[in-house]
């Protein structure tokens, strides 16, 4: 039987990485973007689903993307990010900015997951829904200070845990990846000289490739093969 994926700003890296594997699994995956049309449609066409532009960070735009693509069985919240903190540090933080990043990193997720669990409630679904967090939800980047960005992605893991508990009683899996550094267009705002220096602060003295991310998405539906 079919079986069909949303993943969340699947345009370019971890998200279009996880789209592909997944369609190489035999998935037909929709490929949610905001800005990049080209790119996602060029994802689609590979994954057989829709490319779908919508602001995941807004939730009648998320309502509007499911009305378009209908229940899910896999749902990857992948879109999010972190903007460089404006100057003068938290005590001088505009609150939209905290409202945009917590929105983006969190929200996201809760409008996100929550659609789609209802679908595989209501059709019997025993789906999975994975999270895409950070490692700056379990360090403070004392350097960067993405403040919102750490506290959304913090919030993220807790959120996987308590709708886990709640939703597997339907079947359904919840879990979370939290990445280390990964080599993306996310971190062409950094310096050569910045990202040398993130490097120094791992074990491994390198950050990772999508291709490190990638293999742990099938982890949480193998439940799903049977
Ligand atoms: P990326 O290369 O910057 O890609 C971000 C993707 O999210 C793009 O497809 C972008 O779409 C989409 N997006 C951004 N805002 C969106 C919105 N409001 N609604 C819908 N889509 C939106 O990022 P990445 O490095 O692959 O990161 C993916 C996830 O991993 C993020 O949640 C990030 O926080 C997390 N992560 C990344 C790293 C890292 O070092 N790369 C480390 C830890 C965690 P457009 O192309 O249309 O703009």
């Amino acid at each position: 039987m079919e079986k069909i994926a949303l993943v969340t700003g699947a345009s370019r890296g971890i998200g279009k990485a996880t789209a592909l594997a997944l369609a190489r699994d035999g998935w037909t995956v929709h490929v949610n973007y905001i800005r990049s049309r080209e790119a996602a449609e060029a994802v689609a066409a590979q994954t057989g689903g829709m490319a779908i532009c919508a602001d995941v960070s807004d939730g009648q735009a998320v309502s509007a993307m499911f009305e378009k693509i209908g229940p899910v069985d896999l749902l990857v919240n992948n879109a999010g990010g972190a903007l460089k903190m404006p100057k003068g540090g938290f005590v001088d933080m505009p609150m939209d900015y905290w409202d945009e990043q917590i929105a983006l990193n969190l929200n996201s997720a809760a409008y996100c997951s929550q659609l789609a669990a209802r679908c595989m409630i209501e059709k019997g679904i025993h789906g999975s829904i994975i999270n895409i967090s950070s490692i700056h939800s379990l360090v403070t980047w004392v350097k960067r200070k993405a403040l919102p960005y750490s506290a959304g992605k913090a919030g993220m893991n807790m959120f996987t845990k308590s709708i886990g508990v709640e939703l597997i009683k339907y079947g359904i899996n919840v879990n979370c990846i939290a990445p280390g550094l990964v080599y993306t267009k996310i971190m062409d705002r950094y310096s050569e000289r910045d990202i040398r220096g993130f490097e120094r602060k791992i074990p491994a003295g390198r950050g990772g490739t999508v291709d490190d991310i990638v293999p742990m998405i099938p982890v949480s539906y193998t439940h799903l093969r049977a």
